[in-house]
């Protein structure tokens, strides 16, 4: 869905010379705007011996100025359209989240015919659309104990098919700006704050805190979390029972917005976590699980996107896709090409019991073996299981109000016990 609005101005040949702006007004929920701008700038004139010349009698250059007066870009007269969007823009303009408020577009009257000239500028403001993007939240490079450069390591991303990835070294802040630019892929700041009693991931931010991360007392923690909070970072708790470097701050120590649930292979100490999420969930909590794959190097069962975060986003912008992940509008599953989920309401959705009293899913990609499962405050409760690898759709009532999140276990070697293949966030029914 996209609407066009065009702005007609008319430049007296006394503005000649002149920089000014014409205000517009971005719609919420803009994707992407694409601007054009017309205007006659040759006429054609006779020359001598009968040839006819083509003579440029206008010239308005082109530019983009954002709601806090900042440019996005500018192009002179070469280009007579542009576009810019969160993750992509035009050469000569910088990607920028397409916030509602007064934009402007830039005018320059470098020449005008001395009649004037009339420009008509056509906006087209194309809608958001949510859809499921997969990433990894998750990931180190050189930058800490990593073996990638950011670069290397979204290009592997983008191979494996995943359409965004958050670089997350220890201790080491990274700006957008910073970050390479990749065509298809959303790279997003992010640092995880490591520390000897627990680590975390601050997202979205190039500069979550200031000063040094070593905090030496709960209440210098609880500063640095307060001031990444406020910065708008999306906070992550991660990996709780890891063998090395488990939480030790306890779960209502330090505000957070998701529980790291699923950190790299599956193993005990996610299986752990997993458990504290369902005590929390179980106990009345509204609480997002995220997955990383917590990448440094190849290593055994080790993998880019391994687990994978699929989050339901407006856009591809690291806003929209951090957006998704707060509001558990997300599942994980164990490789970028894991099973994918469609869900009637959708994860993270708070509906009314009376109104709404279950769950409608159909899940694709599924190995023969697959176990389909509902887990609820009272337990797990297997709704299918797939005889052939294909598609498994169903449905799931609640008996009263709660929570109701969706998995499929899978056989991944013959002979070891099933483990998770994806775990979706729960619907919440009140
Ligand atoms: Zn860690
Ligand atoms: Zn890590």
């Amino acid at each position: 869905m996209s609407t066009t609005r065009t702005l007609d101005l008319f430049i007296e040949p006394e503005r000649a010379g002149s920089y000014f702006t014409l205000p517009f007004e971005m719609p919420a929920n803009t994707a992407r705007l694409t601007l054009r701008c017309r205007y006659e700038r040759r006429r054609e004139r006779p020359a001598e011996g009968g040839f006819r010349a083509r003579e440029e009698i206008n010239i308005v250059d082109l530019g983009l100025v954002a709601p806090d007066g900042e440019l996005v870009g500018a192009s002179g007269s070469d280009k007579s359209e542009i576009s810019v969007s969160a993750t992509e823009a035009t050469p000569g303009y910088r990607p920028a989240e397409l916030v509602p408020g007064q934009w402007a577009i830039l005018v320059g009257a470098y020449k005008v015919a001395p009649e004037g000239v009339r420009v008509t500028y056509e906006l087209v403001f194309e809608e958001k659309r949510p859809r499921w993007l997969r990433g990894d939240l998750h990931t180190h490079t050189l930058a800490s104990d990593g073996v990638l450069t950011a670069g290397e390591l979204a290009a592997h991303a983008l191979r494996h098919g995943l359409d965004f990835l958050a670089v997350t070294d220890h201790n080491q802040m990274v700006s957008a700006e910073e970050l390479p630019r990749v065509e298809g892929l959303a790279l997003i700041p992010g640092v995880e704050w490591t520390h000897y009693r627990g680590h975390a991931n601050f997202l979205g931010v190039g500069r979550p805190y200031d000063g040094s991360f070593a905090a030496g007392s709960l209440d210098e923690a609880r500063a640095i979390f307060e001031t990444a909070r406020s910065r708008g970072a999306l906070i992550t708790l991660n990996h709780p029972f890891e063998e090395i470097c488990p939480w030790g701050w306890g779960f209502d120590a330090l505000p957070f917005d998701c529980l790291e649930v699923w950190n790299g292979p599956m193993r005990e100490a996610n299986l752990r976590s997993l458990g504290l999420w369902q005590q929390l969930l179980a106990a009345g909590k509204h609480v997002p699980a995220v997955c990383g794959s917590d990448y440094h190097r190849d290593r055994l069962f080790q993998i880019l996107g391994g687990p994978t975060l699929c989050a339901l986003a407006g856009s591809a912008s690291p806003a929209d896709i951090l957006a998704a992940a707060r509001a558990g509008c997300s599942y994980m599953v164990f490789a970028p090409d894991g099973p994918a989920l469609e869900q009637s309401p959708l994860p993270g959705a708070c509906v009314r019991w009376n109104e709404t009293r279950g769950l409608r899913l159909e899940i694709e990609g599924l190995a023969a073996g697959d176990q389909v499962r509902v887990v609820t405050a009272a337990g797990s409760e297997t709704l299918g299981q797939a005889a052939a690898g294909g598609s498994f759709a169903g449905e799931y009532e609640l008996s009263g109000p709660g929570f109701a999140r969706v998995e499929v276990w899978r056989e991944f070697l013959p002979g070891v016990p099933r483990l998770p293949a994806l775990l979706a966030n729960p619907v919440y029914f009140e």
